[in-house]
């Protein structure tokens, strides 16, 4: 007995494939905005999913534990981030008025749990990980269960005593990891990732690819080299041309404010001009410039400018701060008012045009180090298709990703603000040196889903489906059909294949829509002849049928799942 509520209709709020399918499919329903029930079906496709991260981790020498949803604020203000992580967190308090957080991680559960209980070095290094409900008030939850705000994390933290030990440890989970969606069939790459200005160096995203995903993928078209779009740096391999500098021009530009306006308007190419931006860093406002046919990567800016948060600033911002709005804006007047950083691409820029600061003016014949200073040149700049890749070999392809898992070296991100310490061999207290390793095991179960599907539905690779054998008895009336059906359940439960036996009563057109639309790997329909112990096997990936007498039945399954 179970419960499968499949649909006909496409659900209409649900506007990617695994969406749509998991949701008619029955898989999944919605309680709540980015809330969700995982109805049966999904629900064994889940402990599929959790047992092979379970061999894994135990593989990788980490231990299970199951930390609390429900966190004290004290935890979260000893870190910082009661007042930093913003409204993505829960918050919440008790009947005597005390804060409490739903966790949206668990850094600061599992930094106090090992503070209090792991005092020696001899007792490291440890590594410690859960499968366990995530709370995050997504901006905008979406796309079923690839963005929720209650969600399943597999979440591992790692404790040392030295970076060593830490990459060790991060190389293992690297591996755990790239075991882990190789078994669940899924096609995806690790990725280099954005550390944020804080934290160690090292950290990897795993990226399954696919068109709906919300991360672009920088990858060389032919090394193995890929990073998130956010941190691939650019090669700095810009040459400047021989042309003479000549004479600063200010120019009537009235209603030119884009770079492909002014860029035909002065009849120049994109790479002609330079584009000025106003961000506000850690709230002081700095201006940034870039070749116009580039992009300013504010992660880039971030980091380099090793601040907590940037933004760039609105017209009503910029004519306050320039006396002009966006659109005009230029980097000739500003030194002295606002520091000015550029990208390595416009160092080497001669008779470019910018902004004149003033609505309407355009400046033409500007030379960087001649009309302006730049306070410094670094990689500030997007990567783009067809630049050089970083590793120096091929050239830069996109593709676009959805993140499923994420390892990362915190240093003593956390022992530091949270005063958590070991022992050493002297006796000398030193902060616990941490990773931390994500996988979202509920977002790697849509995933999966949006990978393997065609026109009639799902199609679960055979690790991962939540049965392996979908039986059908056409007629349910029919006696012959009924018992070989309950035969065939048996079989297949002593050798330890889980199948869905469907004993509705519908007509067969109906049963096998569904079937079709669950996705299990093999169909067995029990039919007509049934009376000779005869049925047919349908391969749903490969749509390659077969007649077998009951007898030939398991072997030849057994080699179909081999
Ligand atoms: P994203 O950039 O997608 O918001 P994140 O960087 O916030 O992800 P982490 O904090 O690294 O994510 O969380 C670890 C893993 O949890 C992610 O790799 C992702 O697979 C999963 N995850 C994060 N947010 C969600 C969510 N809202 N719904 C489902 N899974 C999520
Ligand atoms: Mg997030």
């Amino acid at each position: 007995m179970t419960l499968i509520p499949t649909l006909r209709e496409v659900p209409a709020d649900a506007d990617i494939k695994s969406h749509q399918l998991l949701l008619r499919a029955g898989f999944i329903r919605q309680t709540a905005s980015g809330v969700y029930t995982y109805m049966p079906l999904a629900k064994r496709t889940l402990d599929k999913i959790e047992s092979i991260i379970r061999e894994e981790m135990e593989n990788a020498g980490a231990a299970e534990l199951l930390m609390p949803a429900l966190q004290p604020a004290e935890l979260w203000q000893e870190s910082g981030r009661w007042f930093t992580y913003g409204d993505e967190l829960m918050r919440m308090h008790d009947r005597h008025g005390r804060d409490f957080a739903l966790g949206a991680t668990h850094e600061e559960v599992i930094t106090s749990i090992v503070n209090d209980d792991v005092q020696s070095y001899k007792r490291l290094p440890l590594t410690l990980y859960q499968i366990q409900t995530k709370f995050r008030d997504e901006k905008r939850p979406r796309f079923g269960l690839l963005r929720g705000r209650e969600f399943i994390m597999k979440d591992a933290y790692s404790f040392h005593t030295s970076a060593e030990s830490l990459d060790e440890v991060y190389n293992k989970m690297y591996t755990a990891y790239m075991n882990i969606f190789t078994r669940c069939g899924l096609d995806f790459r690790a990725v280099l990732a954005d550390s944020g200005a804080i934290g160690g160096k090292d950290t990897q995203e795993f990226m399954v690819l696919s068109e709906i995903g919300e991360d672009t993928i920088a990858y060389s078209d032919t090394s193995d080299y890929a990073a998130n779009i956010e941190m691939a740096e650019c090669v700095v391999d810009y040459k400047r041309t021989t042309e003479e500098e000549n004479e600063l021009e200010k120019i009537s530009t009235p209603n030119q404010k884009t770079i492909a306006e002014v860029s035909s308007f002065f009849n120049v190419n994109s790479q002609k001009c330079i584009k000025s931006l106003v961000f506000k860093v850690d709230d002081e406002p700095v201006m940034i410039l870039v070749r116009g046919d580039h992009d300013v990567n504010d992660i880039k800016v971030k980091n380099v400018l090793n601040a907590k948060s940037v933004e760039l600033c609105d017209h009503e911002e910029t004519e306050e701060i320039l006396g002009c709005p966006t659109g005009s804006l230029g980097p000739v007047g500003v030194n002295g008012k606002l520091k000015v950083y550029a990208d390595h691409a416009v160092k080497v820029m001669v008779n470019a045009v910018c902004g004149a600061n003033e609505d309407g003016y355009h400046f033409s014949n500007v030379n960087p180090g001649r009309d302006f200073e730049v306070d410094f040149y670094a990689d500030f700049r997007f990567i783009t298709e067809g630049d050089p890749s970083p590793d120096g070999q091929g050239r830069i392809r996109f593709a676009r990703g959805i993140e499923v898992g994420h390892i990362f070296k915190l240093g003593t991100r956390y022992s530091e603000a949270m005063d958590a310490n070991y022992l050493d061999e002297n006796g000398r207290a030193q902060n616990y040196i941490m990773g931390c390793y994500g996988i979202g095991v509920s977002r790697t179960l849509s995933a999966i889903a949006e990978q393997f599907n065609d026109e009639n539905g799902l199609v679960w690779p055979k690790n991962i489906a939540p049965y392996h054998v979908h039986l059908i008895p056409v007629n349910m009336k029919d006696d012959a059909q009924v018992s070989l059906a309950e035969e065939l359940y048996e079989l297949c439960k002593a050798n330890r294949y889980d199948a869905l036996l469907d004993d509705r009563s519908e007509r067969p057109g109906v049963k096998f829509k569904d079937s079709d639309l669950i996705g299990l790997p093999i169909r067995v329909t029990i039919g007509k002849r049934a009376s000779e112990g005869i049925v047919e096997v349908k391969v749903r990936k490969t749509g390659e049928s077969f007649e077998v007498d009951k007898a030939n039945l398991l072997p030849l399954i057994n080699d179909l799942l081999k």
